[in-house]
């Protein structure tokens, strides 16, 4: 049945068997999760064994669109990739911009789902509905880059329209936070390149000419417009394009959303000048990251000269050099751009990577590590020569780099005495470069999110207690922003489960979330949606999608023995900051955050001692069928 809006096919790749096949993407599915992580929710959780090794066999990855990944939508050129983590043993998930969503559906395929495990190294391509698996030998090995350039050349080059995805030295090496590779652009968090590595497929490349139909396409047309026109007038899409994400870290300094030396304090006075130095010496020009982009938040720069020297490329974005610069309290912008284009040229995740030098860092400055290990390194906090070393040693995983290449969880535990009280992670994952001291929303959002501590999978709460954002989500129940105080903890649970039930949509849509901060919501999205597909959705029965998708993802997790347990903060970023502007605003720590979760356990419909979805939730939220083998109340 021609499936409006969809390509309408699902690629499985499995490289046991070396052998790919073209499936029927799902109409009943479809309707009930559309896509991205919603429908790749449903896959992983009914085919990836309880307990599979996230680095064996039956672990799957997928590459996922949906019906909104076209160039016409608003931020729709991004991919969704979605796996089980190496690095929480959970639920995964990462967004790419980049034109490969469109790129997959032009390629004719909505899905691939690749499983198993091939013995020698293989590259995927997908042109125009022809799925192949290739020898890997020219780019084993190989840079993130290099691998690029010798794809684009050798399959890419006669491809109307196309892309390629591939993982660096660290997946093939399987650092746990080892990144999927769009060139310059990451689907960075939880160890996706690690997965692929473990399945020895470096790359898979997509492109051609199809085209999905569309249920209206003259109503599709119109809805992209006013979209496109809201984003484009609005004024937050101004300063994301002039300034970029790294234009916030000025005001994210100021304002306490900063974290600072391993999260030591979340406030550190250098951010002005950091961000003056950036525009001044590394700043190239505004870039989109997608063709059509109306906001272009991208920057292209370089390192001229210097040790740091670095060639141009897209990078600069404000959470890579918050990793390299406040994560490390390192003063030279120099080597934190020069560092973010090395992850990206490894292939490794440049939050969890400057994470993991700040703990190196501390774990240093409390003698905890034998000279043995640190092999001559000089780990001064804020020490920028030590900064490119140790990257690369993570990536080959030499000495210390080799202990760190499993993340901060699993490093502290080898580490022992006392390491763990200041391994910053929820479930595995390190925090990125927003502070929930300073937003208690973003305080559960941490906690809760199904893929670790993340600012923006599936809600940057932030946003809503300091920026005033409500995303439209007022109808839906969420208080308006304008009445609520940042430090207040009281609401704040319930408020981060509905932001997130509307704030999981551009992951659903694999759209680019940034479009949500200049303008688009809900209704905004549910109007292309329901054009493109000829569906009659409703506003609420979209939310609930939402809401399905993280609720299923949630079950994911319990059937991973996840729980209460794995929803808790690290102590130190519940502690009122040790140094910095709210070292003295005692309303800056996190003073009941048990209170919170309870509130957000209660507005979710979780059982309070487990943490376990409710039957009343999963029957609300047509889940009940996905809930075999769990102790449901
Ligand atoms: S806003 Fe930035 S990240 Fe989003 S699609 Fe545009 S360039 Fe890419």
């Amino acid at each position: 049945m021609m499936l409006a809006g969809y390509a309408g096919k699902l690629l499985r790749v499995n490289l046991t068997a070396s052998v790919c096949t073209l499936e029927d993407v799902d109409p009943k599915i479809a309707r009930k999760f559309i896509g991205g992580a919603g429908y790749s929710a449903h896959l992983l959780y009914t085919e990836v064994p309880a307990k599979a090794d996230p680095l064996g066999p039956d672990n799957k990855i997928i590459f996922s669109t949906s019906p909104l990944s076209e160039n016409l939508v608003p931020g729709g050129g991004s991919v969704m990739v979605c796996f089980k983590s190496p690095q929480t043993n959970a639920w995964g998930e990462s967004r790419c911009g980049g034109n490969f969503g469109p790129d997959m559906r032009r390629a004719g395929v909505d899905f691939i789902v690749v499983e198993g495990k091939s013995d020698t190294p293989k590259f995927l391509s997908v042109i125009n509905g022809c799925a192949q698996l290739h020898d890997a030998a020219p780019i084993a090995g190989k840079t993130v880059y290099e691998k690029t350039d010798w794809l684009e050349e050798n399959i890419l080059k006669d491809v109307a329209r196309g892309s390629a995805m591939t993982i660096g030295p660290a997946g093939e090496n399987m650092v746990k936070f080892s990144s999927v590779m769009l060139r310059d652009r990451a689907a960075g968090r939880g160890g996706g390149g690690a997965v692929l590595g473990s399945k020895k497929l470096l790359a898979v490349c997509v492109g051609g000419n199809q085209k999905a139909g569309h249920g209206d396409k003259k109503r599709f047309l119109a809805a992209t417009r006013h979209a496109m026109k809201t984003v484009r007038s609005d004024e937050m899409r101004d300063g994301f394009h002039k300034y970029g994400t790294i234009g916030d870290m000025a005001a994210n300094d100021e304002d306490g959303d900063w974290p600072t030396k391993n999260w030591k304090s979340n406030s550190w006075g250098k951010g002005p000048e950091l961000f003056d130095m950036f525009q001044e010496k590394n700043l190239v020009r505004a870039n989109g990251c997608y063709s059509g982009c109306p906001i272009a938040c991208g920057r292209i720069v370089q390192v001229k000269e210097g040790p740091f020297a670095t060639p141009v490329h897209e990078g600069g974005e404000y959470e890579s050099i918050s990793a390299f610069t406040a994560f490390v309290v390192n003063k030279d912008m120099n080597a934190a751009v020069h560092c973010d284009y090395l992850c990206n040229d490894m292939g490794m995740d440049t939050i969890s990577s400057g994470a993991v030098i700040g703990f190196a860092m501390e774990c240093m400055e409390r003698n905890l590590l034998p000279p043995e290990l640190l092999g001559g390194l000089d780990l001064e906090w804020g020490n920028p020569d030590v900064l490119p070393k140790l990257l690369k040693m993570i990536c080959n995983r030499e000495g210390l780099g080799d202990l760190l290449a499993d993340g901060v969880k699993v490093a502290a535990e080898k580490i022992g005495r006392g390491a763990s009280e200041f391994a910053v992670h929820v479930k595995g994952l390190e925090g990125p470069a927003h502070d929930g001291r300073s937003g208690k929303v973003l305080a559960v959002a941490y906690g809760t999110a199904n893929r670790g501590m993340c600012h923006i999978h599936p809600l940057e709460g932030m946003a809503f207690d300091r920026g005033k954002m409500d995303w439209g989500m007022q109808k839906h129940g969420v208080r308006d922003p304008e009445t609520v105080g940042r430090w207040d903890e009281k609401g704040k649970g319930t408020d981060c489960a509905l932001l997130q039930d509307g704030m999981v949509l551009p992951d659903i849509l694999t759209t680019c979330k940034f479009m949500s901060y200049a303008g688009l919501s809900p209704d905004l999205w549910l109007e292309m949606l329901n054009a493109t597909t000829g569906w009659d959705m409703t506003e609420k029965e979209l939310i609930r999608v939402g809401s399905r998708t993280l609720n299923l993802q949630r079950l994911f997790n319990v059937r991973e023995g996840l729980g209460v347990a794995d929803d808790q903060l690290p102590s130190r970023v519940k502690k009122v900051p040790e140094f910095g502007s709210y070292k003295d605003t005692p309303e800056c720590g996190i003073r009941n955050y048990d209170q919170m979760l309870k509130e957000y356990y209660e507005s979710r419909g979780w059982d309070l001692a487990t943490g376990i979805p409710n039957t009343d939730t999963l029957e609300n939220l047509g889940l009940s069928e996905y809930a075999e083998g769990i102790d449901v109340k």
